[in-house]
């Protein structure tokens, strides 16, 4: 019989993927000898499960989930629903990847009509019983039964306006009895049925509602987003309850070994005396520094120190912990490795090597390559930055600088955003999980209620997202669309800036500047540089791309697509008549236009690249893209060329057309205009004989696009060489350059051995390779790839991931076939996925020479690459 319930004691850190992070740490502390309440996991195979009998659980699951119950009541000398002595216990999910606010936790559950009296005289507590039964009504009502809490919260409110009080401490047990009625009352009218008074009901109501919730929209969008398998599930931890709610002796906490937003070597945390869990977490009240532990009870204080060095010892990295005080008496309710901002990862992973706790590759591993991202955000501009004044201060909860209009609800910030790309900045009094899509796409979080662990806080941090937290002048009127601070008033759409380093925030734009790398950041850089093979380029069309790629380390240009170098407005004339001339002399007139605006750009970025090759990609422009549409715009066209207004429609018209993705582009124009490889050729070329005069070593790579026939690329090859040839062999100069193509029609790939005899090198423009691939059109996958997901057919984005099964298998091919023809042939990629980090792993494991990537993403790549090299070395 398959065991589906573990007790803390027989489990241990090792079997995560069978006991969830939570469950898995629950009994390594317990081996440890640390204070933990003791209780059992429920696997996630038993969620698997659940899920294969069609949302049901199984009966030797529920059997094993008493029988570990009694050796649990045992322990703790108490009875489920005894009306003496009752055994009272959390539900909690946790999944192998922490999720955090995903999946929700039930306290107290095990309360009846009957078992509250007993926990009443028991404790001799009555107010303490009452409370946990209502918070426990109240949470049962809301996760397992899907009941809006509003219904209750609105009742507790109620009661305090009718005792005159504010918090919810004031109120006595009495209240809270009466509180209680009115839930229950409540819960008939709104499901039905009366709240259970069996607490095994409860139970396995409670066990289910957790396997539920694995699939609920909020648990998939933040798998999604952060590439959490579907089928792992999530296990369910049943836990004895140990109270921090009894009084002024009790209380309960969330700290970590080290500073989450900074990384310095201090433990950090909150903490609320007379609270239960979710107090801290929920951002209901605002609870103090851990610091402030040491002055009230510095005994334990101490305690929890040194279990927080030990854990973090243990596990050799910074651990976030969740720990509970009932009457005076320290417990451990959970730890795992904390989640950090981009610096705080870097300085903690350099300082742990410097303890001589990791090695440089191990603490290479601790940090998520798309985490960097955050780092190389802007910071605000200092000068600008002194000019202003803040007009109140939070906390500093995810760093980052930020300015952007003011926006009240997650729709609005997304509706802003897709309508004209201007930044926005969230500010709400708490954010919830139904906020994420909101929050993805502001520039910032601005929140007035919630500590450093609210919900706000830790989503933010995890995005990489700038947040003020907890700025409790901040009064937020959402429906109003507005907020104030000390009366005076900001509107939906007013500018304000916030700084997430610093809690500060201000009521105007503020100028941000570029990041750098420099600092701990540039060491492990560094370290990073050190151990990758995989060589790391960038796609740069500009010569401002290519500077800022450099300042992160790029080696090179992997593409720079030509046709970009002509979207300014004082360019695009040229080309545009280029692509209506009628025939090769006006061609020819117009290309002679664009030949010295290319050659100049090209000796702009040869030398931004100090001699790292640049490969440049002849035109693949959808020519649809490039002319002009209304008539006011035809008109103006047709009076620079000396046209007829009708004469140059007709023509715009005939360059419809129905499958542009498909149609005349790439290679395929050069072949209908040779002339314009021809010049492509003389500007790279010359531009190469230009800066060699000046000293600069260049070796340029002209790069074919679109190719799936051999002949194809030998036809446009021999172009480049003939004019190549002839301009270098007239300047007498060694100047030596490569011609290769991409490989992003599946033809290509299939032939590449083929190819290879003529290509110098290779490179996989993976996002036309996918749209080939799979046949999904780039420009209208979004409208159906979400089904895709809803329906799990897929998991991810294959534009955003590389489909390592389809598209990966002709790239392994490609290269492959590529090798024996050519052996030790030059191969890379240049799609978007050059900068995820899971594709720059499979690109190191596919024996490629470079990603390219977009500047930005040039650190990610360089760590992902040899976060690889670690995993599966390469020579
Ligand atoms: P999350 O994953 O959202 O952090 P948890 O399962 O960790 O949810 O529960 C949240 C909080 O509930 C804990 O931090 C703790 O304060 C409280 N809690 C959970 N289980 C117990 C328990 N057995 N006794 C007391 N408090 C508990
Ligand atoms: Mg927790
Ligand atoms: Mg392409």
């Amino acid at each position: 019989m398959t065991k589906y319930v573990y007790l803390f004691k027989e489990g241990q850190a090792s079997m995560k993927n069978l006991l969830g992070g939570k469950g898995a740490n629950l009994a390594e502390m317990t081996n440890l000898g640390l204070p933990v309440p003791q209780g059992f996991t429920v696997t996630t195979e038993a969620c698997i499960q659940y899920y294969k009998d069609g949302k049901k659980i199984a009966p030797e699951v529920v059997e094993q989930i008493f029988a570990a119950l009694e050796k649990t009541e045992a322990e703790f000398g108490k009875k489920f629903g005894d009306s003496k002595n009752p055994f009272l216990v959390s539900v909690r999910s946790g999944a192998r990847a922490s999720m955090p606010g995903m999946m929700d936790t039930i306290l107290n559950l095990g309360l009846t009509d009957e078992a509250v009296e007993g926990l009443a005289k028991l404790t001799d507590n009555p107010r303490f019983a009452y409370d946990s039964y209502r918070r426990f009504i109240q949470m049962f009502a809301d996760v397992v039964m899907e009941i809006d809490k509003a219904n209750f919260e609105h009742l507790l409110e109620a009661m305090k306006e009718a005792k005159g009080v504010h918090l919810d401490t004031d109120l006595d047990a009495n209240d809270l009895k009466k509180l209680v009625g009115q839930f229950k009352v409540k819960y008939q009218e709104l499901k039905g049925e009366p709240f259970p008074q069996d607490p095994k009901v409860q139970l396995i109501e409670a066990v289910q509602a957790v396997f539920r919730s694995w699939d609920n929209p909020r648990a998939n969008t933040y798998r999604m987003l952060n590439h959490i398998p579907y089928e792992w599930g999530t296990a369910v931890n049943v836990q004895g309850m140990v109270f921090g709610n009894m009084g002024q002796d009790s209380g309960t906490g969330v700290a970590f070994s080290r500073n989450p937003a900074n990384g310095d070597n201090v433990l950090y945390g909150e903490y609320l005396f007379n609270a239960q869990g979710e107090d801290v977490v929920a951002g209901i009240r605002t609870p103090k520094p851990i610091a402030e532990l040491k002055a009230e009870n510095e005994a334990l204080y101490d305690e929890f120190d040194r279990i927080a060095k030990k854990l973090e010892a243990h596990y050799r990295d910074m651990q976030d912990m969740e720990f509970t005080i009932e009457k005076g008496k320290l417990y451990m309710l959970q730890t795992r490795n904390g989640k950090r901002t981009a610096q705080a990862a870097v300085k903690i992973a350099i300082d742990l090597v410097n303890e001589g706790v990791l090695t440089k590759e191990e603490a290479l591993l601790k940090v998520e390559p798309s985490q960097l991202d955050a780092l190389l955000h802007p910071t605000f501009d200092p000068k600008a930055l002194k000019a202003a004044k803040p007009i109140t201060q939070g906390l500093a909860a995810s760093p980052g600088a930020a300015y952007g209009r003011v926006v009240f609800t997650a729709e609005r910030a997304a509706e802003l955003v897709k309508k004209d790309k201007l930044p926005v900045v969230l500010v709400r009094q708490e954010t919830s999980p139904e906020d994420i899509e909101g929050m993805v796409v502001s520039a910032g979080i601005l929140t007035a209620r919630g500590g450093m662990t609210s919900h706000a806080a830790v989503v933010a941090r995890g995005m990489g997202t700038c947040c003020v937290a907890g700025a409790g002048e901040v009064k937020v009127n959402e429906a109003g669309k507005f907020f104030t601070i000390n009366g005076k008033r900001y509107n939906e759409g007013d500018y304000i800036s916030i700084d997430g380093s610093t809690g500060y925030v201000y009521g105007e734009k503020i100028a941000t500047t570029e990041a750098v790398v420099s600092g701990d950041f540039a060491t492990l850089m560094s370290w990073a540089d050190e151990i990758r093979v995989l060589k790391v380029r960038t796609n740069a069309d500009t010569p401002r791309d290519a500077h800022q790629a450099r300042v992160f380390g790029a080696e090179g240009i992997g593409l720079c697509r030509t046709e970009h170098m002509f979207f300014e407005a004082s360019r695009i004339k040229a080309m545009r008549e280029m692509i209506v001339a009628k025939n090769l002399k006006e061609r020819e007139v117009a290309l002679a236009k664009l030949l010295p605006m290319q050659r100049e750009d090209f000796i702009k970025l040869y030398k931004e690249m100090e001699g790292y090759a640049v490969t440049v990609r002849y035109l693949d422009p959808p020519l649809h893209e490039f002319v002009p549409h209304t008539d006011a715009e035809i008109k103006e066209l047709a009076k620079d060329m000396g046209l007829e207004f009708e004469e140059l429609k007709r023509t715009i018209e005939d360059l419809h057309e129905t499958n542009p993705m498909l149609g005349h582009r790439g290679v395929r124009l050069s072949i209908t205009y040779p002339e314009i490889a021809v010049m492509q050729t003389k500007a790279v070329i010359e531009a190469a004989i230009h800066v060699t005069k000046e000293g600069l070593h260049v070796e340029p790579e002209i790069m074919i696009p679109l190719i799936g026939e051999l002949k194809e690329f030998k036809f446009v090859k021999d172009i480049v060489v003939k004019t190549a040839d002839e301009l270098i062999k007239k300047s007498g100069l060694n100047i030596k350059y490569l011609v290769g193509t991409m490989i992003e029609i599946p033809r290509a790939a299939l032939l590449a051995d083929e190819i290879a005899k003529e290509a110098e090198f290779f490179s996989f423009g993976t996002n036309d390779l996918t749209q080939m691939t799979f046949g999904f059109s780039r420009d209208d996958a979004g409208k159906f790839l979400p089904d895709y997901y809803k329906t799990k057919i897929f998991e991810s984005d294959p534009f955003a991931h590389i489909d390592q099964r389809g598209v990966g298998k002709l790239m392994k091919m490609a290269v492959n076939l590529g090798n024996e023809v050519r052996p030790n042939i030059k191969t890379g990629i240049c799609g978007e996925h050059g900068g995820d980090p899971q594709s720059v792993e499979f690109c190191h494991n596919t024996g490629l020479t470079y990603v390219s990537c977009s500047p930005f993403r040039v650190p990610l790549a360089r760590l992902a690459a040899a976060q690889a090299q670690i995993r599966n070395p390469r020579k």
